[in-house]
């Protein structure tokens, strides 16, 4: 079984910023909520900008209004991309047509359960090779029990972002 390790206590976002030639990534880590301040981060981010959005675990309404401003004022991005996107980041793909803005979505976390061990696991789908349009999910292997695992939600509901993909 894998465990939820998110404590009671809010994590305030942060970020790291990875600059090298030709492509900026921004990872992402805690809650996006109104506390989320982007002015600085707008400021600095240009040309081909990768966000890496795995350990966003929880927004709120007043950090997606705040995201939803921040991706759709990014004047010096010319290439923005999402990847490893949380479930949580899904469920706002999902939910809130602008959430992300011009964003491709190349890659996002998928719930699978095994009904052999009963084993839960969130894993990484890319989407040019793994799921793409047609809204389709891989299967996986049990990492405890080898078994193929099940996708643990509603395909239509889960992946109805990909549609705009
Ligand atoms: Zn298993």
């Amino acid at each position: 079984m894998s465990t939820d390790v998110r404590g009671p206590e809010p994590v305030a976002l942060s970020w790291r910023i990875k600059e090298r030639p030709g492509l900026t990534t921004v990872e992402f880590v805690g809650e996006i909520d109104e506390n989320a301040d982007f002015i600085e981060l707008r400021r600095r981010l240009r040309g081909t900008v990768a966000f890496q959005l795995a350990e966003v675990r929880r927004i709120n309404s007043c950090g997606v209004r705040e995201w939803v401003n921040f991706v759709r004022d990014l004047p010096h991005v010319t290439d923005l991309s999402f990847s490893h996107c949380s479930p949580a980041i899904v469920t706002q793909l999902n939910m809130i047509y602008n959430f992300r803005g011009n964003a491709r979505i190349r890659s996002f976390y998928a719930p699978y359960v095994c009904e052999r061990c009963g084993a839960e696991e969130e894993k990484l789908v890319d989407v040019p090779t793994q799921a793409g349009a047609r809204q389709e999910i891989p299967s996986f292997a049990c990492s405890s029990c080898g078994a193929t695992m099940e996708f643990d939600d509603l395909p239509e509901r889960y992946l109805s972002f990909l549609a705009e993909s």
